[in-house]
């Protein structure tokens, strides 16, 4: 069986394109640029990890999907919202998380870059499309979710020929359960980029890596990414 794998290179999809290779053949990996601050940072980590993995990389430009889009992500005026640990709480979402995902959402972006996947897919004759979406994150992203695997399994179901389905191996765990299991899987954490910014070292502030940073505080590890810029 082949997959397509969508990377970003944060903690999420590396770990999820690690446990798809254990048991399927990587066809290529997608990186999509959609003119995010951390863009060159996600874009030279994923090669990183493509090389790793010893499979063809190909980044996507939507230049489109920055013009529309106005959150913080992807506008440099407006703030990428600064969180604690004691902001988060993975159990349910609250006022100050649901705020942050408002701040940094981009208009149907997994929607579009699923749709652009299974053209890939379907062409390359692969059955799966990798994605890290994950149980803690569709708390406040709701395209992060079971129920949206299962709606696009179903949608593809009609817009491609071989009936590509989306695989995504995190789907029932929290951030701590991903990064336990991406180090049994060996995957290559010490270039995973989770921050939203693409400085050149994570800003540990954001919700990205202030959830990060958690999981790997709760797993009892310290994070390779840290370790390895000598933070
Ligand atoms: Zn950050």
């Amino acid at each position: 069986m082949k997959a397509i794998t969508l990377l970003s290179s944060g903690l999420d999809s590396v770990a999820a394109l690690a446990i798809a290779a254990e048991s399927l053949e990587i066809e290529m990996a997608l990186t999509f640029d959609y003119g995010q601050r951390a863009c060159r940072r996600e874009i030279e980590y994923s090669r990183k990890v493509c090389e790793h993995f010893g499979i063809e990389h190909r980044v996507i430009k939507l230049d489109w999907l920055a013009e529309i889009t106005h959150t913080s992500l992807v506008n440099r005026e407006e703030e990428v919202p600064a969180l604690s640990l004691e902001d988060i709480d993975e159990a349910a979402p609250t006022a100050i998380t649901e705020a942050s995902a408002k701040a940094v959402w981009v208009p149907n972006r997994n929607g579009v870059m699923l749709n652009i996947a299974g053209s890939f897919a379907e062409s390359r004759g692969c059955d799966y499309l990798v994605v890290g979406f994950n149980e803690e994150e569709a708390g406040t992203f709701p395209d992060n979710s079971l129920d949206y695997v299962e709606a696009m399994d179903h949608a593809f179901s009609y817009s491609t020929q071989n009936g590509v389905r989306v695989l995504a191996p995190l789907i029932k765990l929290g951030k701590t359960e991903i990064v336990k299991k991406a180090l049994e899987v060996k995957a290559p954490l010490e270039y995973s980029w989770s921050c939203y910014h693409g400085e050149e070292t994570p800003c540990r502030k954001c919700e990205s890596c202030v959830r990060r940073a958690r999981a790997f505080k709760n797993a009892g590890v310290k994070d390779p990414l840290l370790e390895r810029s000598g933070i």
